[in-house]
């Protein structure tokens, strides 16, 4: 089995967990009713997405 020949330092081993950290998730305001949603999500509170009604909606023709 590979084994490391040095101890990591707590710098080194901080360095390479600089990149680690969690990003907040992205939001855009709907074009319709003005709530924040997921991008390439429909809108939870008016079931929009793209100007358009998506959600819970059956319009054949
Ligand atoms: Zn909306």
């Amino acid at each position: 089995m590979a084994v490391p020949k040095k101890k990591t330092s707590k710098s080194r081993r901080n360095m390479r967990r600089s990149h680690h950290a969690l990003k907040g998730s992205a939001y855009v305001e709907c074009p319709n009713c003005g709530e924040m949603t997921r991008p390439h999500n429909v809108c939870g509170a008016c079931g929009h997405y793209k100007d358009r009604e998506v959600a819970g909606v059956a319009t054949a023709t």
